[in-house]
């Protein structure tokens, strides 16, 4: 019965004994943003703006993106939304931003690279943001390698008035050198999709390659945690926004490695809602610690779910 009751509560996301851990949705679009609101997320963690425009000849025109936006940050006052620009790449052509032929597209100018080739796109899109009103909008660029990327993003968002500014680490440079990023800007999020593509040096499509992609890699956990020790260094926020923030047990040992929010499609929501509630931050830390102590993801799984009971 309490199982149950914990499953149909949709208030803020936290431990057992009150740390809050925002939860907050991934979204690609209006019917998703509807989605969000109906599961209880307290904010938009990523909108994967690229979704929206997919399916498009011409890039879509600034007062057309404006009125995205604005709906998504209408849809949670007093919330966070977390906009991300065009992550246009091989995986996801954009008919208006041309991607040149490449032999490595995973490796080529996708994200943020081919904004700074061809900045108009980000450009109109960046003016469609300032052009939001309300609180709560936070804007991040996708595919970020340097400190240098970082800065040249955060201008280009001051530039407009923009104030919110973040970046995703999802490049295993950017999580080793997560310090130097966090200087130039006011939040990060994790992307544990590609940055486990970039650890491990496997593609995220090919499924054969599934245990290289294991969320419970202890490579990609010492890679968040090192990124989440830097912000609370600094004391930024450290979002999590990969397929990894979406499994229960997970989201508990991302709550201990102190990743400060948590960003998963809307239909994971209640699941880890209810897993956190079930457990206390030492729990959630015991968990973290014992799994990076492991050699192995299957050993690290094991050994965080000690920690953890009800959740495997
Ligand atoms: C990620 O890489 O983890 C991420 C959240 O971005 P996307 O899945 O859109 O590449
Ligand atoms: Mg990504």
């Amino acid at each position: 019965a309490r199982k149950a009751a914990l499953a149909s509560w949709t208030g803020p996301g936290g431990t057992a004994d009150g740390h809050p851990v925002p939860l907050l949705a991934n979204i690609g679009g209006p019917v998703e943003l509807d989605a969000a609101v109906a599961a209880g997320a307290e904010g938009v963690g990523l909108y994967r703006t690229e979704f929206l425009f997919l399916d498009r000849a011409e890039a879509p025109s600034a007062e057309e993106q404006r009125r995205a936006y604005q709906a998504a940050v209408e849809a949670f006052p007093g919330g966070k939304v977390v906009v991300r620009t065009l992550d246009g790449g091989a995986d996801k052509p954009l008919p208006f931003l041309p991607m040149p032929a490449e032999p490595n597209p995973a490796l080529g100018e996708r994200g943020l690279r081919r904004s700074m080739k061809a900045p108009e796109v980000m450009d109109t899109q960046l003016a469609a943001l300032a052009a939001v009103s309300g609180d709560g909008l936070q804007v991040m660029a996708p595919m970020v390698a340097t400190a240098e990327e970082a800065t040249w993003f955060a201008r280009e968002c001051g530039d407009k008035g923009l104030t919110d500014i973040g970046v995703m680490i999802e490049i295993p440079s950017a999580a080793l050198r997560a310090a130097d990023l966090l200087a130039m800007v006011d939040f990060v999020s994790i992307g544990t999709n590609d940055l486990s593509q970039y650890a491990f040096a496997a593609d995220r499509q090919l499924g054969a390659l599934s245990a290289l992609h294991d969320p419970w890699q202890p490579g990609l956990l010492d890679l968040v945690a090192m990124t989440a020790d830097a912000a609370a260094r600094v004391g930024k926020p450290c979002g999590v926004c990969g397929e990894v923030a979406a499994d229960p047990a997970l989201a508990c040992v991302l709550t201990g490695l102190g990743v400060s929010s948590l960003s998963m499609a809307p239909s994971a929501l209640a699941a880890v809602r209810a897993g956190l509630a079930a457990h206390t931050l030492e729990q959630c830390r015991a968990a973290a610690h014992a799994a990076r102590e492991q050699p192995s993801a299957a050993d690290a799984r094991a050994a965080a779910r000690v920690h953890l009971p009800g959740l495997d």
